[in-house]
């Protein structure tokens, strides 16, 4: 029976779902080149995740020292592991410099040097000479709470270009037509219980990453995956799911992030021996090595004993040593935080910290344009007619099996930015609007209404941490068959039980109860998604550990796991590495031997 809800329709050349880093850059880009653009958000835009980012950006400036976009990107394929899309990594390197100006020209209020330029700083995984030389200073910094600055400027450049903001809507699900175009998105407002239509030549998911996956999280409790949720219901792939980054210094307790500009600035890490152990992992960059090799060392340390704190559970970051100036310069943001959220005094004492889940390097498949893929046997790379992806929603995929800090937020810009490029060639301002089929609609409207009525026996607040503590336990830093085997097990139990939910508040007007049944109903598929290919990749790289299986191998397994995920059922196959970067080395590019796959040390 079709559920009957009245709505309204509204008709755009672009509708962007999600108003983070990616979402705004790409509003912005599309305005600007006169689009009709509808920018749709669930939290108020300078609320997103984007805003809490602390460390920086990443771009080859060389404010600071020598550096260029070839070193960059020399960088971003050995952090990736040799699992990024070499073509995407090039144009991410290469339009870094241009992407950050950009955003200084916008009003982004950088740091500066002495002589007022860009200020930057180390970062994990940022290196000169190919990973020969020393670490560079790449990382371009507003203090620490670069992700603030950059969303402020985003919001008031997209409001003086005439973007439109609809703000506190909840994107429920895709429209698509019969032959697998998107048409658009059916839309929830939060304050009032009305539905909304939007019909567009072109939608743009940018609903950031799923860390709310995982019980013990640096992301905002917002970051749910509601893009990969309406992808995977639209029978739509998610692509490397497996490589969860976990950052290595989240505070230990609350999860709260202390960004890796603390060790760039000349933090380090201690053992309860009081050793800087990094040392032993990674003679070259010690601290300042890529977050998935450092997690690790820091797990092995608490393995064999020699965690701190009464549990011997965590570990310490110390930054006393630096200068109270220069803390209270560059890190005063976290400087706060450690006092509010583990009672530290950074200028005297160490702060405990922990891996914590940080990131998603796996997303909805994308190419360099931000075209989202429909990948399959005959054609790779084909493309879903009228829907983009970018930012941590997306996978274009540039991180690969590990992220770069600082590398986010250049994605986010640069694809944000190249996805309006390409709106721009390929929307025609002067054809009609598509409008999304009623029948469409009335199915969205039956999942919402199904939600809405559910009178099963579970909460959605106790599925949602059984299935926190799982991914947890079962998909953390370390792997095993075993443990991996039992996730699987688990978790189909876990998403069979969606049918067993129970929604307590029938209303439409801030039911919160059912917003978090909706975004359970998108956590849900992406943490499927996470554990089977998982359990799939038998081998070990980048952010997956795998016990059995310690060595990368690349005979077998440089491919990209695509899952379609079906209620409690997960399909999975395969999609080649794009092996070609954009242009050759006559051409100014990359040397292919540089980039060749060897053993990743540090
Ligand atoms: C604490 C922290 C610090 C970080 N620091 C750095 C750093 O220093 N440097 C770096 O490079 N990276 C950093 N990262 C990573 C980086 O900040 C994120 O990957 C990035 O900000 C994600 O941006 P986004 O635009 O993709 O999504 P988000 O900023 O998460 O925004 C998602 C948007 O989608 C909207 N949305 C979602 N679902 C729906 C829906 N159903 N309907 C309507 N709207 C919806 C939300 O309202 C929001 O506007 C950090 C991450 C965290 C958590």
């Amino acid at each position: 029976m079709t559920a009957a809800y009245e709505y309204e329709t509204h008709d755009y050349d672009v509708v962007v779902v999600g108003a983070g880093g990616a979402g705004l850059r790409a509003t912005l880009g599309m305005a600007e080149q006169g689009l009709r653009t509808a920018c749709v958000t669930k939290v108020f835009p300078t609320r997103s995740h984007t805003v809490a980012a602390q460390g920086g950006i990443a771009a080859s400036l060389s404010n600071m020292g020598p550096d260029n976009w070839q070193w960059h990107m020399y960088d971003t394929v050995k952090g990736s592991d040799w699992l990024g899309d070499t073509d995407a990594m090039e144009y991410l390197a290469r339009e870094a410099p241009k992407a950050v100006y950009e955003l200084e020209h916008y009003g982004v209020p950088f740091s500066r040097t002495e002589e007022g330029k860009i200020y930057q700083r180390p970062f994990g995984g940022h290196t000169t000479e190919f990973g020969e030389g020393p670490a560079v200073q790449r990382t371009c910094a507003a203090a620490d709470r670069t992700g603030h600055a950059i969303l402020h400027t985003l919001y008031g450049q997209s409001l003086k270009n005439n973007a439109e903001f609809y703000i506190e809507y909840f994107a429920i699900d895709l429209l698509m037509s019969e032959d697998g175009q998107c048409q658009g998105v059916l839309c929830w407002k939060l304050d009032d219980g009305t539905f909304h239509v939007f019909n567009a030549k072109m939608t743009v998911l940018a609903t950031g990453g799923y860390g709310r996956a995982y019980f013990s999280a640096t992301s905002a409790h917002t970051c749910t995956g509601d893009g990969g949720g309406m992808v995977a219901r639209a029978g739509l792939a998610l692509q490397d799911m497996e490589f969860v980054q976990f950052h290595p210094t989240g505070i230990y307790g609350s999860g709260c992030l202390i960004t890796e500009g603390a060790r760039g600035e000349g933090g380090f890490l201690t053992n309860s021996e009081g050793e800087r152990f990094m040392e032993r992992y990674a003679p070259q960059y010690k601290d300042l090595a890529p977050r998935d090799y450092v997690s690790r060392s820091m797990t092995m340390e608490i393995r064999e004993g020699r965690g701190v704190g009464e549990e011997g559970d965590h570990i310490h970051l110390n930054l006393s040593h630096l200068p109270a100036e220069a803390l209270a310069e560059r890190l005063p943001g976290i400087s706060e935080s450690a006092r509010i959220f583990a009672g530290v005094d950074v200028t005297k004492e160490p702060i405990p910290v922990l891996p914590t889940v940080h990131y998603n390097m796996g997303g909805i498949p994308t190419n360099y344009w931000g075209e989202v893929l429909n990948p399959t046997a005959e054609d790779p790379n084909a493309i879903v007619p009228g829907l983009m992806a970018a930012g941590e929603a997306g996978c274009a995929s540039v991180h690969g099996a590990n992220r770069l800090g600082s590398n986010s937020l250049i994605d986010l810009v640069v694809f944000g930015r190249a996805a309006s490029i390409k709106a721009g060639q390929v929307v025609d301002k002067d054809a009609a609007v598509p409008q999304a089929p009623v029948s469409e609609i009335e199915k969205a409207f039956d999942r919402f209404d199904a939600r809405r009525n559910a009178k099963g026996t579970v909460p959605t607040a106790e599925l949602r941490l059984e299935m926190q503590k799982t991914m947890q336990a079962d998909a953390a830093v370390f792997r095993t068959a075993k443990t991996m085997a039992e996730g699987v097990e688990k978790m189909t139990a876990i998403a069979g039980k969606m049918d067993d939910l129970s929604v307590s508040d029938r209303s439409l007007v801030w039911n919160s109860d059912l917003m978090e049944t909706l975004e359970l109903d998108n956590l849900m598929p992406n943490a499927l998604a996470t554990i089977v290919g998982a359990e799939s990749r038998k081998e070990s790289r980048g952010a997956h550990a795998h016990e059995d299986y310690s060595t990368r191998d690349d005979e077998n397994w440089r491919v990209h796991t695509i899952s379609r995920v079906d209620g409690d059922k997960v399909d999975l196959s395969f999609r080649p590495v794009v092996l070609d970067p954009l242009t050759t080395e006559d051409e100014g590019g990359i040397s292919l031997k540089k980039i060749a796959p060897k053993a990743r040390t540090f």
